[in-house]
């Protein structure tokens, strides 16, 4: 029965079957120059009306970003009025810096942490937790649970994290992450939608019944894409490429490119039944606005 919807829902006329009934969360990162504030800002201006459940804004590699994460989570949230939440790693820092952090976002007002493991710091090719520092993501979360009840989302990797030995450990360890008192997991991003479904089918036969939100990333650079998911380990289909091809220098025909891929990815997604989407923004709002519009979403107050 679901298989047959899905298929009705495919062979509708594009996109006239969206009926807005999503949740959407939008991903930022925290500027570096007043140009990049101000970006930044019409991005959170452009993308509020969409009421978001939430939005998040990522900590740098290695806390490199620590001050500025914290002002414009605490912006977005006291001067937007949109539920804001804070991405923390556990990299370069011990228990008591993090749970400092931590501390302070709660006095502050900030609810909801992105609690991530982190990258090894540049230079290291390995991971190697700080001494003093938490272990991994699961035992930030328990450490951020003992400091206060914060929401806490986490990562999710549809496609395996590269340092996992094989997808089962990886769901074993996602599975410790909701064990420890996380409430949703935000998928890396990946560009197929049967990537999702798979990985969704894998977690709920590993026991996993927490909500996992697929992480859409709109294309703004193609070249920047292949390098992260070369790193990250995200596979980069092969009809993408010839669809980016030639576009290097036409930035407008580029976008309307990327908004066709990520709608159309993302409508295959409502077909399997997704209904929360999380958009890494990049900090420029046109493209996941655009996308919000055709899965049929619009301002608060206004009818489709
Ligand atoms: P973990 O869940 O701790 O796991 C990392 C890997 O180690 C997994 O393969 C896991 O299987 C393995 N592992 C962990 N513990 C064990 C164990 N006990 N035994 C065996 N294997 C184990 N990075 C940033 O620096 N800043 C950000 O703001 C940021 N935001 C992100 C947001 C999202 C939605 C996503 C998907 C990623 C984000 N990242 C960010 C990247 C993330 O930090 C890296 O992917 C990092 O390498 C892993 O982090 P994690 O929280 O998934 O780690």
């Amino acid at each position: 029965q679901q298989m047959r919807e899905a298929q009705l829902a495919l062979e509708s006329p594009l996109f006239s079957d969206m009926a807005g009934d999503i949740d959407v969360s939008f991903e930022f990162f925290p500027p570096k120059t007043e140009k990049m504030a101000e970006t930044l800002w019409q991005s959170v201006e452009t993308l509020a009306p969409l009421a978001p459940r939430f939005v998040s804004v990522t900590y740098g590699a290695g806390g490199s970003t620590r001050e500025r994460t914290h002002q414009s989570v605490v912006r977005i949230q006291n001067e937007a009025g949109i539920p804001a939440a804070a991405h923390l790693t556990c990299v370069n820092a011990t228990r008591e810096e993090v749970d400092a952090v931590a501390r302070h976002y709660w006095e502050e007002g900030i609810r909801h942490i992105v609690a991530l493991r982190g990258d090894p710091p540049e230079g290291h090719e390995h991971y190697q937790p700080h001494p003093g520092g938490y272990e991994n993501a699961a035992d930030l979360i328990a450490g951020l649970k003992r400091v206060a009840d914060f929401e806490i989302s986490v990562a999710a990797y549809p496609e395996v994290h590269p340092d996992s030995p094989d997808a089962q450990s990886d769901l074993d360890n996602l599975k410790r992450k909701f064990d420890a008192g996380a409430t949703r997991a935000i998928t890396q991003f990946f560009f197929e939608p049967e990537c999702f479904f798979r990985f969704r089918d894998r977690a709920a036969a590993a026991g996993i019944d927490g909500e996992i939100v697929p992480g859409i990333m709109p294309v703004l650079s193609f070249s920047a894409v292949q390098r992260m998911s070369g790193l990250c380990g995200t596979g980069i289909p092969h009809w993408m490429e010839g669809l980016f091809e030639g576009l290097d220098d036409r930035p407008a025909a580029r976008q309307l490119v990327s908004a066709t891929i990520a709608a159309e990815l993302c409508r295959r997604l409502y077909a399997g039944g997704v209904r929360k989407f999380h958009f890494y923004t990049l900090n420029r709002a046109e493209l996941s606005y655009a996308i919000c519009h055709m899965l049929g979403k619009r301002p608060a107050g206004e009818a489709k």
